[in-house]
């Protein structure tokens, strides 16, 4: 059995990783596709000491960094079940979707988020070329442009907000007859002067020119008329999901279905450890994500030291 075992290999489950097997414990990590969300990044200009790197390479950097320690990582592995041990100390067993079954004395959960996408024409075609999901990460590409907003709950408020700061006008598209956002938020977006909100708009049709993002049709969903707004870019703001879905019922988790976390990144099971964006802790990035991963990485650490060997 390993001492950690750690679930996902983004950029939490590789921080987890480097920690665990610089203590000279048993370390494994299973993933369904190394490296996470950060493969699906354009260009990365926000984690610390790096001033610009791409999305591919940093992947790939976190895989060589774990392969430099004695990790077993097992790629392409995808975890189905959690189940623990019956006294606290006795060895968890994660079940995978290939039938096997790995057994730890820790686990480190780390199995990421993913964005809600609308599905409509465009939409992936102009991924990272003027479609966006994370206003910290892509604000500053459209310094100066329009961008639209989709969705009018707090995400999309916050980030509307956020880029009328940065950009020179935003359009928000809310499907619903109203924004869904705390009031406080959206009395906020109100007094912005470079700020339109439109209602009962549901997004058809994101379209580009030379590969380029460059505008969106909606319908109208009172008159059912359809209209189009021009932009350079556009952020889907209508909701990121953990990929917690295989441990409903075994741990903790909110009502987004986040692993709850205390400040350690200790689960509701003992000896079971989460990290990164699958989890409670606020605000999604690669440099959180990390952070927590490494500190998951102490917890269990911590753990397995107190902990008698089953
Ligand atoms: P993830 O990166 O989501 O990794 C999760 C890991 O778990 C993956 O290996 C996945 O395959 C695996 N997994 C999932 N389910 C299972 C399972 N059941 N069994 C086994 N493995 C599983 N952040 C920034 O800081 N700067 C940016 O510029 C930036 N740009 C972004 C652009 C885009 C398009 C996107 C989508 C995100 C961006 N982010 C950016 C956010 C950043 O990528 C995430 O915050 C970060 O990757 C979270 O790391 P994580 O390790 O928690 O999860």
């Amino acid at each position: 059995p390993y001492e950690v075992l750690i679930i996902g290999g983004g950029p939490a489950g590789a921080a987890a990783g480097v920690y665990a097997a610089r203590k000279g414990i048993r370390t494994g990590i299973a993933a369904e596709r190394f490296g996470g969300q950060v493969n699906d990044t354009n260009a990365i200009e926000n984690y610390i000491s790096i001033l610009e790197t791409d999305g591919p390479k940093f992947a790939q950097a976190l895989e060589a960094h774990v392969k430099a320690y004695e990790v077993d990582v097992m790629n392409l592995q995808t975890a189905e079940k959690l189940v623990p041990g019956e006294e606290p100390g006795d060895l968890i067993e994660v079940h995978m979707t290939n039938g096997g079954v790995l057994k730890s004395r820790s686990v480190i959960l780390s199995t990421g988020a993913r964005w809600r996408n609308v599905n409509v024409p465009g939409e992936a075609e102009y991924r990272n070329k003027g479609v966006a999901y994370c206003p910290h990460c892509d604000g500053p590409l459209f310094k100066g442009k329009r961008v639209g907003v989709i969705g009018g709950g707090n995400s999309g408020v916050e980030a509307a907000i956020d880029l009328a700061g940065i950009v020179g006008h935003v359009t928000l598209l809310e499907f619903a007859e109203n924004l869904r956002a705390d009031a406080v938020l959206i009395s906020k977006l109100k007094s912005l002067p470079n700020v339109e909100v439109i209602t009962n708009a549901q997004t058809t049709e994101f379209t580009g020119t030379n590969g380029k993002l460059d505008g969106l049709n909606y319908k109208d969903r009172t008159t059912g008329e359809s209209h189009r707004v021009e932009m350079e870019g556009v952020f889907i703001q209508i909701g990121l999901v953990p990929n917690t879905e295989w441990l409903k019922g075994t741990l903790e988790l909110s009502k987004y279905g986040e692993i709850v976390v205390d400040a350690r990144g200790a689960t509701s099971i003992p000896g079971v450890f989460a990290a990164g964006d699958a989890t409670t802790v606020p605000y999604k990035q690669i440099v959180i994500a990390a952070g927590d991963g490494s500190k998951a990485a102490l917890s269990a650490f911590d753990y397995l030291i107190r902990t008698p060997a089953p």
